[in-house]
């Protein structure tokens, strides 16, 4: 049993700290990540791996312990505090230079490879995790491993999951219950290795140790910032260990993963600006499973969609729970940019410390939107608090950023939003539609919406209606709401409105949703719009699909048209071209018409004075 040492290291930039147990000459890491500075309290376990040597038994560590053990007569340092723990230069020998550039293989590190084993990813919830996806398979497929879209192929499944409500959740545990049947019909088969479960994202930020106790069907839970520790994980399931890391970071947003995307073929691509949520609404459980907000840096973003155009892609949705909060302090040159007010939205205001200097999102806007004039650009999910003139005036002024706003509303009533601690009134969120309305006349809205939070009574609800009608929103994703544990509301609220009258005013949202949006459709016929032809549509072979600027689905007959307004010349309609399209019918989801010709975003705009719609007897 001697020779065995233990030491705690402060790893990288990040807060994490990880144990190691040295063998012999040979250290390998024990645990994932320690988040605790007590070891004790976790009864730190020596594991033992197939290469240890067999007369060395598993051995429970404490701080006694490792404050006993010496390297070359000197004792290890542990640190109780993370502000005195070491920094790089305490691993470093004065007179060494490193070159950062190479990475050498590290002996104590149990090899990560993925040794071409099959992984199938199973995405929930937002668009967020669809992004969070494609930076999952590029970390995995550097180490070695393949992706199958055949689950009965996989070797491994990775199921990114979503904790918003608890629909959503309960979607994720019935699909574990399958997994376990799977699971064990798999094993009895020997031409196979043994399946592995990983349950990544927001539910297992929120349930942790839950997951790997219950039923034992997972193997590997990994939180939303634990990504880049995947292979790590994957590899102790080798040995029939499961594996956790679920420590939230306050700087880690994957800059320096470049994505791989999941459908290669698609035209349009999600870009992730920036992470986790500093707002704290009462009702949300976002801050808890992905922590802090913290902002990309311009630069590796910039890089991305430049990527992108460069491979075809003709529409970038940048992405973030709060996109517009987007805030580059990462040089320093920006952070002491503009020490100015933080631009809010007027009657909007924040229940964090307001944020100032650094590089704003009417900035990263401004630079994306310039990249290619012939690629969209759309954002969200934005919050209404952000929304300054400076970022309505870009929208305004480049044809090439999409004409639709998603401004989260989430109750039309006053008292209900300051109960949501939303940051605003009614009256505040109503002036800000109409100062948008002003600036960008053709702009489609949408919104979400949520009905029977804590205490909502029936007039406070008809407000939502009101607000509904009033503002009338080309799309809306309605809620009833979902009482999650750890937010505010479960502490300071009653979930208190009956589940039927939830569902029923759920029922009375969508039923006012879709009769405005009907209206705001049909006005469409007879006008043209420059549509970006995504793909054929589900429903009909003949026929395609694509998006207005203002986000909503068209469809349109396949063929041969027009290469431009002024020629005869024609040519077949691709995913990936922009063609002009009259509107000629429509319902509450969606608008059908009759493509004329092909055209591009620039000649569009100056074709029609920067305006999208033309009417059609201006043709
Ligand atoms: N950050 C965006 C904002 O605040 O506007 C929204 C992002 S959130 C992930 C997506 C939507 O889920 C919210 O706008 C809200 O309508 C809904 N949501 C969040 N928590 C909910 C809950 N506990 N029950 C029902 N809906 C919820
Ligand atoms: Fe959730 Fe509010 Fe943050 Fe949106 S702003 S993610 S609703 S806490």
């Amino acid at each position: 049993m001697s020779g065995l040492k233990c030491a705690i290291y402060r790893y990288g930039l990040t807060i994490n700290r990880h144990a190691y147990c040295q063998l012999g000459t040979d250290y390998r890491r024990v645990f994932g990540c320690v988040n605790n500075h007590n070891l004790s309290k976790y009864n730190l376990q020596i594991y033992r791996t197939k290469h240890e040597n067999a007369s060395i038994t598993p051995k429970l560590i404490d701080d006694r312990e490792i404050n006993s053990i010496t390297q070359n007569g000197k004792p290890f340092r542990t640190f109780p505090n993370l502000s005195e723990g070491p920094d790089l230069k305490d691993f470093i020998k004065s007179d060494v230079t490193v070159d950062s550039t190479e990475t050498e293989p590290v002996p104590y590190l149990k090899a990560t490879c993925g040794n071409d084993r099959k992984v199938y990813f199973s995405v929930y919830g937002c668009q967020m995790n669809v992004s969070d996806t494609e930076i999952i398979w590029s970390i995995l497929k550097k180490t070695g491993y393949q992706k199958t879209d055949t689950m009965t192929e996989a070797d491994v499944i990775l199921l990114v999951t979503c904790a918003i409500r608890d629909a959503a959740e309960q979607k994720i545990w019935h699909k574990l219950v399958h997994l376990k049947h799977y699971k064990k019909w798999r094993s009895l088969r020997s031409d196979k290795p043994p399946l592995k479960v990983g349950l990544l994202g927001c539910m297992a930020e929120r349930l942790k140790h839950k997951l790997l106790e219950t039923d034992k069907i997972v193997d590997v839970v990994a939180g939303p910032d634990s990504y880049k520790d995947l292979p790590r994980l994957l590899s102790l399931t080798e040995d029939n260990q499961t594996a956790i890391n679920v420590i939230l970071s306050y700087d880690e947003t994957y800059a320096d993963v470049t994505p791989v995307r999941i459908n290669q073929d698609s035209v349009t691509a999600f870009v992730s600006i920036m992470r986790g949520c500093d707002n704290m609404c009462t009702y949300c459980i976002v801050p808890f499973t992905r922590g802090r907000e913290r902002s990309r840096p311009i630069a590796s973003i910039l890089d991305e969609v430049s990527h992108l155009s460069d491979q075809g892609v003709k529409e970038v949705t940048l992405l973030g729970q709060n996109v517009n909060s987007y805030r580059d302090l990462s040089e320093s040159k920006f952070a002491t940019a503009d020490k100015s007010d933080p631009k809010l939205a007027a009657g909007f205001k924040t229940v964090y410390k307001p944020k100032i200097g650094g590089l704003r999102f009417s900035d990263l806007l401004d630079k994306v939107s310039q990249i290619n004039p012939e690629m969209r650009i759309r954002f969200t999910s934005p919050h209404p608090k952000d929304f300054p003139d400076e970022v309505l005036q870009l929208i305004a002024e480049r044809p090439n950023i999409c004409r639709n706003i998603h401004l989260p509303a989430q109750s039309g009533n006053s008292t209900v939003l300051e109960r949501m601690r939303r940051g605003y009134t009614r009256e505040a969120y109503i002036s800000l539609v109409e100062h948008i309305r002003e600036i960008i006349p053709d702009i489609s809205l949408s919104s979400d919406f949520i009905c029977g939070f804590c205490g909502e009574t029936e007039e406070e609800f008809a407000d939502t209606i009101s607000l509904m009608q009033m503002v009338k929103y080309n799309m809306a994703y309605l809620f009833a709401y979902s009482m999650r544990e750890k937010t505010t509301a479960h502490r300071r609220h009653e979930d208190n409105v009956d589940p039927k009258v939830k569902q029923d005013r759920l029922r009375r949202m969508i039923t006012i949703y879709r009769t405005e949006v009907q209206k705001l459709n049909e006005a469409m016929i007879g006008r043209q719009y420059l549509v970006l032809v995504e793909k054929k549509s589900r429903k009909s072979e003949f026929n395609m699909q694509g998006r207005t600027s203002g986000n909503i689905k068209v469809i349109f007959p396949r063929g041969s048209i027009q290469d431009n307004r002024c020629t005869t010349k024609s040519r077949n309609i691709e995913a990936g071209d922009y063609v002009v399209v009259q509107i000629i019918n429509a319902n509450s989801q969606v608008l059908k018409g009759i493509p004329l010709y092909h055209s591009s975003i620039t000649q569009y705009a100056l074709s029609t004075g920067n305006h999208y719609e033309r009417m059609a007897y201006n043709l």
